[in-house]
């Protein structure tokens, strides 16, 4: 025992040293963004983040599918509580802890994980069949290909084979219980318990090699699951918290206006203004070519997409058949933003000669965008594909005059006429002298 003891112990200090660096490295590259604004409306904040991020109310405008992810989030999350039972016993060298202080509450408890785990199992393997067999579209699309789609699978497989070695544990625990001094009685597990007369056959020592097993897979997938996080669309199942709670609460069609250029706009309207503003500050970039111009809301937010497709699914654009995804916005600047974090790690030059706006989103994607933010109002986790879209065709327009030529009409009657139109402002009334 003091053998497992000392190699759970190096286990778990392994584990915790690598998830910290994983954890500081994902710090530093949401950090590329620029600082958010400091945060308001605080109590609304916290609602979104109990009714979207927790709640996943937003998940139920498609039953089905949010009642399987229901299962698996709120079941791995439960169920892990009996971790914190795992790591005592692991280090403390006791078996099942809780037991003598919770009583006869102790199976109740251990039952209803079971219940959990039982309907995570079912709740993948529908997923994996959802994802695989039936190809659903949004779960197939182009952007999905290679280490995304790999990646899901991963992530419902390993669930799976964790819950079957959490339930191969408690049976073979209940086959030990009063046959080995080391298994307390506990009382019988409700789903465990039906499962019993499957091992009552085999010898003590052959049940302590499938109870360990059972155990040490658990907890070694475990430990595998936290440093894999980072790396892995499953990141929402933390970052959708921070996500929500900084989602964008002005109304959704507000755009973010260039305060520089917003005054300009204003002097242009009303002329008297131009004496009593400031004089403008240096202007920075104009827009967004790469992570590095986009806010760390926006970055956070790309760490926190589930690559669910909700937005994509809702897009005018892609429905169309245009090239733009929304969801493909959000994982090509996760990318882009982990490039950069490894040329930071290989002591490269930040600037590298590529950038978000070019290397991984085209021209074409972002022109497509009509700003309609029906993929705003899809996002499970209030994510805004449509500030990066929009920060990178104003980068595209006003950087790099490269705009369609319909719209250069449109712009220069803007910048002359104040209006979308050809007509001179003084004109603008004609139509009611016609009357
Ligand atoms: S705002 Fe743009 S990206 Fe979002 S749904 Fe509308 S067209 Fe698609
Ligand atoms: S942005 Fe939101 S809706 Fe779109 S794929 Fe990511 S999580 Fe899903």
């Amino acid at each position: 025992m003091l053998t497992q003891q000392i190699a759970f112990i190096l286990l778990l200090i392994a584990a915790i040293y690598t998830a910290y660096r994983s954890t500081r490295k994902l710090i530093r590259n949401i950090s590329l963004g620029k600082p958010m604004e400091a945060v308001d409306r605080v109590n609304e904040r916290i609602k979104l983040v109990v009714l979207n991020a927790l709640g996943q109310r937003k998940m139920f405008t498609r039953p089905i599918p949010a009642i399987l992810h229901f299962f698996v989030y709120v079941g791995f999350v439960i169920i892990n509580i009996e971790v914190l039972e795992i790591i005592l016993d692991g280090i403390t060298g006791h078996h099942r802890l809780f037991a003598p202080i919770l009583g006869r509450f102790y199976p109740i408890l251990i039952s209803s994980f079971e219940f959990l785990g039982i309907m995570v199992l079912l709740s993948c393997a529908i997923l994996l069949y959802r994802r695989n067999v039936l190809k659903v579209k949004r779960l197939n699309m182009p952007e999905l290909s290679n280490f995304p789609r790999i990646d899901a699978n991963i992530i419902l497989v390993t669930e799976i084979i964790l819950m079957s070695a959490f339930l191969l544990l408690d049976t073979a625990d209940l086959n030990l219980q009063g046959k080995h001094e080391h298994y307390i009685v506990t009382g019988n597990f409700f789903f465990s318990g039906m499962f019993k007369p499957a091992l009552a056959g085999l010898s003590v020592p052959a049940l302590v090699v499938l109870e360990r097993i059972g155990w040490w897979f658990h907890i070694i997938g475990i430990c595998a699951f936290a440093n894999y996080l980072p790396y892995s669309k499953h990141l929402h199942i933390i970052l959708s918290f921070p996500t929500t709670f900084y989602s964008k609460l002005e109304s959704k069609g507000k755009m973010q206006n260039m305060p520089d250029v917003e005054r300009e706009v204003q002097i242009m309207l009303n002329p008297a203004l131009a004496s009593s503003a400031e004089a403008p500050t240096e202007v920075g970039r104009f827009g967004a070519k790469d992570v590095m111009d986009l806010s760390r809301r926006d970055l956070l937010a790309a760490y926190s997409c589930t690559e669910c497709g909700r937005c994509t699914a809702a897009c005018p654009a892609n429905i169309t058949g245009k090239l733009l995804s929304p969801r493909k916005i959000m994982m090509a600047t996760r990318d882009r933003s982990e490039e950069i974090g490894r040329n930071l790690d290989a002591k490269k030059d930040i600037n590298d000669g590529k950038s978000l706006l070019g290397d991984y989103i085209t021209q074409e994607e972002i022109l497509a965008c009509t700003s309609c933010q029906a993929c705003v109002e899809a996002c499970p986790i209030n994510i805004d594909p449509l500030s990066i879209i929009l920060q990178l065709r104003r980068y595209t327009i006003m950087e790099e005059a490269k705009s369609p030529s319909g719209w250069n009409a449109m712009f220069g009657n803007i910048e002359n006429n104040q209006a979308p139109w050809q007509f001179s402002p003084s004109d603008r009334f004609k139509w009611a002298e016609e009357e």
